[in-house]
């Protein structure tokens, strides 16, 4: 971060740099998603970038649907997408697909055609592959390359009336066939896909352009001053170029690279996404353990923990898989600050107060923060039988155990302090119930003369209400899962990742709006489901990092 809070990378840097010396006065950016899948947390660093530079330099940034692809394609894709970069806190300057081109792109073929830069080629894709060439090799020339100019119009027109099938005839750039960047041995600039059916365009085109003579012409046609993609594209730059440096065209963007950004113990990428859906895996793209941005909405993430996260990762030229510890910490800054605190007893064991009136009830008040005021109380009930959690209490302890012990003092949060008196079994030798005594006199103090233990939370079990609580682990048993060359990624998920108890939860909980997110006093973080009807919370995170030690 800089001083005025701005990130800085190498990209902004050039951006600073072609705004000082004047070669751009304005800075356009945009957004490129194909709409063949949900957006996943590393499409999220591409949107704060190419929006964040808008943003920090009184720029533009478009949202633009690379929908060159008609069979994978779908209008569901599209406005989740939409919804997804709105969610996130931006706002495009326009929206537009690459379909909206398509008859501009015919015509800057065309345009190539006759300046004999483009030739319509008979070979099939077998036979292309072949005369490529391989990186040590030149490939071959097309016996179809020098048709002349005429002919190749006629073709290429009869391509488009759907004249010819799927697969045997494409238009190819005439460019270099013995060039050390295999891009450039005559890429395929269309090809003929008929019967497809495009979810904007319909049935209206049976050839369909290439992207990478789709997306220079679309960023010139927008006025993007800088194309910000991922590295695999840095060798298609000179193609990029190539097709912007032959066709009047008057703007010509410059093509940026940057690393890709993955995360550990997941998958991001929209194909192996679409698996763990349709496999049923994962209850749909919006499970909240799925890295989309849907999923991590509904876990319970806020858009400013995701823009933050990717700030702390930045933008760089080599790749790296960011931990799930710095998504995690991300998080919890944000709700520590802005969680309102709850209880809830996840694994709930009975303690009866001995010496409080049966049927009696009295309203205690909690703090909604402890460190901020003015997020107001909530009531508490308190009452003879209450529910803590069964990990917070043993038999026997040593000092360091901080909790209930027989014959041990602890506090209950925001109530009194409790002694345990005696532990109640069933027959098999679990533990049934405990009974305690309360001191009365400890209400916000401590007791005279004796020292507790700790403080844990608790419900009263005659007010508290039912609720499913859904604890999420990592999706998968490894960090790089599709590392493996011998064994599907699938094989690496992680069984346990998702675990369902019934818990005991603070009246209070009840009134919780769907989406909104609590802290539960020392278990962590929680959301309340977005998808139920019934009471259910998704666990967010843990209160501390515990990919360490468990
Ligand atoms: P996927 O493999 O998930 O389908 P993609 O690159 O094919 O990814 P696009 O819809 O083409 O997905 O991506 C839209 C934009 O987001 C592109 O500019 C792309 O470079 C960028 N992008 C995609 N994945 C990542 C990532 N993991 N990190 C950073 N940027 C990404
Ligand atoms: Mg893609």
């Amino acid at each position: 971060m800089t001083e005025n809070n701005k990130p800085t990378n190498f990209i902004r840097q050039i951006i600073e740099d072609d705004l000082a010396s004047g070669k751009h006065s304005s800075i356009h950016t945009r957004f490129p998603p194909e709409p063949n899948g949900y957006l996943h947390i590393g499409h999220a660093t591409s949107i704060v970038l190419n929006f964040g530079i808008a943003e920090d330099y009184d720029g533009q940034c478009n949202l633009r649907f690379d929908d060159t692809n008609p069979h994978k394609e779908d209008e569901e894709y599209v406005e989740a997408i939409k919804h997804d970069v709105r969610w996130l806190g931006y706002e495009w300057a326009g929206l537009y697909f690459a379909s909206d081109y398509f008859e501009q792109l015919y015509n800057f073929a065309v345009e190539l055609i006759e300046q004999g830069k483009a030739y319509v080629c008979d070979l099939n894709a077998e036979e292309v592959r072949e005369y490529r060439g391989t990186l040590t090799e030149p490939g071959r020339e097309s016996p179809w390359r020098e048709r002349s100019v005429e002919e190749n119009l006629d073709l290429f027109k009869r391509m488009r009336a759907g004249e010819f099938e799927d697969g045997s005839r494409t238009l190819r750039a005439k460019i270099d066939m013995a060039s050390p960047n295999m891009n450039l041995r005559d890429p395929a600039l269309y090809r003929i896909r008929r019967g497809a059916v495009h979810h904007q365009t319909g049935d209206e085109w049976c050839i369909y352009p290439m992207y990478d003579f789709t997306h220079p012409i679309s960023d010139a046609l927008e006025g993007i001053t800088h194309s910000l993609c991922t590295l695999e594209f840095e060798d298609h730059r000179p193609l990029y170029d190539w097709v912007l440096d032959n066709i009047s065209i008057g703007c010509h963007p410059r093509q940026i690279e940057f690393a890709r950004r993955t995360l550990e113990y997941t998958v991001t990428s929209k194909r192996k996404l679409i698996q763990l859906v349709e496999e049923g895996h994962v209850s749909g793209w919006d499970d909240p353990r799925m890295p989309t941005l849907a999923g991590l909405r509904r876990r319970g993430y806020t858009p400013a923990s995701i823009r933050d996260f990717c700030g702390r990762i930045g933008i760089t030229k080599s790749e790296a898989a960011a931990e799930m510890g710095v998504l995690e910490a991300a998080i919890r800054e944000d709700l520590d600050h802005s969680a309102p605190r709850r209880m809830a007893v996840l694994d709930p064991l009975r303690v009866v107060i001995t010496n409080y009136p049966e049927h009696e009830e009295e309203t205690l008040v909690g703090p909604n923060h402890p460190k901020d005021e003015s997020m107001g109380t909530r009531e508490l009930k308190f009452s003879r039988e209450l529910w803590i959690e069964r990990a917070d209490f043993r038999e026997e302890a040593n000092k360091k155990y901080k909790r209930l012990v027989t014959g041990g003092e602890v506090r209950l949060r925001n109530a009194y302090t409790i002694i345990c008196q005696k532990v109640i079994k069933d027959v098999s030798g679990e533990i049934k119930e405990l009974h305690c005594t309360y001191d009365p006199n400890t209400l916000g103090k401590n007791p005279e003369g004796r020292k507790v233990r700790g403080v844990i939370h608790w419900v009263s079990a005659l007010a508290a209400v039912p609720g499913e609580v859904r604890l999420y682990d990592r999706l998968f048993t490894v960090p790089a899962p599709d590392a493996d060359k011998d064994k599907p990624f699938q094989e690496f998920l992680n069984p346990d990742s998702l675990r369902v108890v019934q818990a005991m939860l603070e009246p209070s909980l009840e009134q919780a709006r769907p989406g909104e997110r609590f802290q539960f006093e020392r278990e962590g973080y929680f959301c309340r489901d977005t998808g139920s009807k019934e009471l259910v919370f998704n666990r967010v995170v843990t209160l501390r990092d515990s990919w360490g030690g468990g």
